[in-house]
């Protein structure tokens, strides 16, 4: 599986004509080799070359960390008083004073400001230019995953629309934790957010859950996703819903308001075919929404890829008009926010496939009713 992806890598590389790629904390990594960088002072870079094995040049005490693919990539150590920039640079004197280099989006900016010392007469471009598109092409059993962690939060919701998670008199953040905690025991090894937001609080799209006690007869807006755990250091992958329930009998102007958006959320998974625009699947949701007078309150993109990053290419957004291929997988996640009154999201993760797109959540998408 990696070497297949070194060798798309490579064949993107001479297409983009980027010389040498550079990668270092944030998905990118994993994806490719299946490591992941901690996130500390101490560099971690993969160094690839159109010819040469990659190496990853990472700290020595850290080397035990690693899940090693002799097929695909060279490890080498280095030493505290080493100096990691150098070793990279040594890496990449093959290409002369002149080159494109293509470094990691999440890569810390001292690192690459420090290379850019180094090497003053390299162009530096964001590795978006050689993986963007291979990955938001997923390959089958990238797809097998993305269900299997879909599958695993859509029993987490069907809990909270059932009622087997209590709401009224909790606070937001308890039952976020819970929603965590459910998350984890689906087979997921992280919790990446769990939103819940209660009432008015429903109105802020990224509300974070807080001492607000849910009471009765009130929205409950859960947006929840967490990253599986994977075999061998393999990359895991992300979940991300959104369900609403209410705390009794809504209003009637609730209702329509959510009806609305029900419909919205189906049309535009609907609309979500391969060669369609990802603007023009916005557009589904948002003119449903603007026949109901709720596009005012729609006020955000309509959705996002999701891989090993749960934000990735493509965005479903107003203004991105290439077209959706076989393999993308994005959420389709329309909702209206009413300021300080009130606020509605469903969301779900689809996959554009050659038959047509397959929704990976099958929870429920009706509002539900929970008395407890
Ligand atoms: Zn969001
Ligand atoms: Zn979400
Ligand atoms: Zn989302």
């Amino acid at each position: 599986m990696f070497e297949t992806r070194l060798n798309r890598v490579r064949e993107a590389m001479e297409t983009a004509e980027v010389d040498a790629l550079l990668l270092s904390v944030g998905p990118d990594l994993p994806w490719m080799i299946g490591y992941e960088a901690m996130a500390l002072e101490r560099l971690t870079m993969l160094v690839v070359t159109r010819r040469d094995q990659p190496k990853l040049v990472i700290p020595s005490f850290e080397v035990p960390r690693v899940v090693e693919r002799p097929d695909v990539f060279t490890v080498q150590g280095w030493g505290e008083t080493e100096d990691p920039v150098e070793l990279v640079a040594a890496e990449l004197e093959g290409l002369g004073a002149s080159g494109t280099v293509a470094i990691g989006d999440h890569t810390w900016s001292r690192f690459l400001v420090a290379l850019q010392h180094r090497m003053p007469g390299h162009d530096w471009v964001s590795s978006g230019t050689v993986v963007g598109d291979l990955r938001a092409v997923k390959e089958p059993h990238e797809l097998d995953r993305l269900a299997a962690a879909a599958a695993g939060v859509d029993r987490v919701a069907a809990a909270l629309q059932g009622g087997d998670i209590a709401l009224i008199g909790r606070t937001e953040a308890d039952v976020s934790a819970e929603l965590g905690r459910r998350i984890l025991a689906e087979g997921h090894a992280a919790v990446n957010f769990a939103i819940v937001a209660a009432g008015e609080n429903a109105s802020s799209p990224h509300h974070h859950p807080g001492d607000r006690v849910i009471k009765a007869g009130e929205v409950v807006l859960c947006d929840f996703g967490g990253t599986t755990a994977e075999p061998h250091g393999e990359p895991g992958y992300c979940s991300d819903i959104t369900r609403c329930v209410y705390t009794g009998e809504p209003p009637a102007e609730f209702r329509e308001q959510f009806d609305a958006l029900f419909e919205s959320q189906r049309l535009a998974v609907e609309a979500a075919t391969e060669g369609s625009a990802a603007q023009s699947v916005d557009a589904v949701a948002r003119g449903h929404l603007a026949d109901a007078g709720l596009d005012q309150w729609f006020l955000h993109r309509l959705g996002h890829g999701i891989g090993v990053e749960a934000h990735e290419d493509p965005y479903l957004v107003e203004g991105n008009d290439a077209p959706l291929a076989a393999g993308n997988v994005f959420s389709i996640e329309p909702g209206f926010y009413i300021a300080g009154k009130w606020g509605a999201r469903i969301e779900d993760i689809v996959a554009c496939t050659t038959d047509g797109p397959r929704p990976l959540n099958q929870a429920d998408h009706n509002l539900a009713i929970v008395e407890a």
